[in-house]
C-alpha cells in the first residue's frame, strides 16, 4: 500500500473507532439497565414503605391483645374467687361478679379490634408477597440486563482493539510528519480530513476551489498528497 492509501486506511479506522465510541455512550442495553434499575428502586420504596406500614399494625395486634389478655386474666382472678372459698359476705360476691359482669364486654370489644387489626393486616400482607416476588424477579432482571451490556461492551472492546492494530499497522506506513499533520487537522475536519480531488476541486471545500489551485492540484502525480489551499484539509490527487 502507498502512503496515501495507509493514510486513507488511518482515517477510515479512526471514524470506525468513532462510530464504536458513539455505540459505547448510547447504548440501549444501558438505558434498558436504567430503567430496571429504576424500577426496582421503586418497587423497594413501596416495600420498605408498606413494611413500616405492618409493623404499626404488628404493634397495635400486641398492644389490642395484651389490653385482652389483662381483662381475660382479671376475669379469671375474680371468677376464682367468686367460686373459691374465700368469699366472706353475699355483698362481697355481689360486688365481684358486678365487676365480671362490666368486664365482659369490653373483653368482646377488645376481641373484635385484635380481629379488625388482621382485616387491616391481610391485604398489607398480600401486597407485601406481591413486592417480594416482584423485588425477586426484578433482581434477576437486573443480572440479565447487566450480563447484556457486559456483553456487548466486551465485543465493543473488542472491536476497538482490532482497529487500533489495524490504525498502528497502516500509520506505520505513513512518515511522522504527514500523521502529525493528519491528526491535527482531524481536530477540525473529523472524518473528511483526507478527501480525494475530483478533477475540478477538492472533495471537502465548501465552495468551490480557485482556478489557480485547481491547475496547481492537476499537475501533480496521482497519488500525491497535498494541502487544499482553500479549506485546508489534505487532498489527494
Ligand atoms: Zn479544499
Amino acid at each position: 500500500m502507498s502512503a496515501v492509501d495507509d493514510l486513507l486506511a488511518v482515517q477510515q479506522e479512526d471514524t470506525t473507532t468513532d462510530q464504536i465510541r458513539h455505540r459505547l455512550a448510547n447504548l440501549p442495553e444501558r438505558a434498558t439497565l436504567e430503567a430496571v434499575l429504576a424500577e426496582r428502586e421503586s418497587t423497594e420504596s413501596d416495600r420498605d414503605a408498606l413494611r413500616l406500614e405492618r409493623l404499626e399494625l404488628d404493634r397495635r395486634q400486641k398492644r389490642v391483645e395484651a389490653d385482652v389478655e389483662a381483662v381475660v386474666s382479671r376475669i379469671q382472678e375474680l371468677n376464682d374467687r367468686l367460686y373459691g372459698s374465700g368469699i366472706s359476705s353475699p355483698r362481697e360476691a355481689r360486688e365481684i361478679q358486678e365487676e365480671v359482669d362490666r368486664l365482659k364486654p369490653r373483653q368482646d370489644n377488645l376481641e373484635e379490634r385484635v380481629l379488625e387489626v388482621f382485616e387491616e393486616i391481610d391485604p398489607v400482607d398480600a401486597r407485601l408477597g406481591e413486592l417480594d416476588a416482584a423485588a425477586e424477579a426484578g433482581d434477576e432482571v437486573i443480572v440479565e440486563a447487566q450480563a447484556a451490556l457486559n456483553a456487548t461492551e466486551a465485543d465493543l472492546a473488542e472491536e476497538l482493539v482490532g482497529v487500533r492494530e489495524r490504525r498502528d499497522a497502516a500509520a506505520a506506513g505513513i512518515s511522522a510528519d504527514v500523521l502529525d499533520r493528519y491528526d491535527r487537522l482531524r481536530r477540525t475536519f473529523d472524518s473528511s480530513t483526507v478527501v480525494g480531488f475530483d478533477g475540478s476541486g477538492c472533495r471537502g471545500c465548501p465552495s468551490a476551489m480557485p482556478a489557480v489551485e485547481v491547475d496547481r492540484v492537476k499537475h501533480l502525480e496521482a497519488g500525491t498528497l497535498t494541502d487544499c489551499a482553500e479549506c485546508g484539509r489534505l487532498v489527494v490527487r
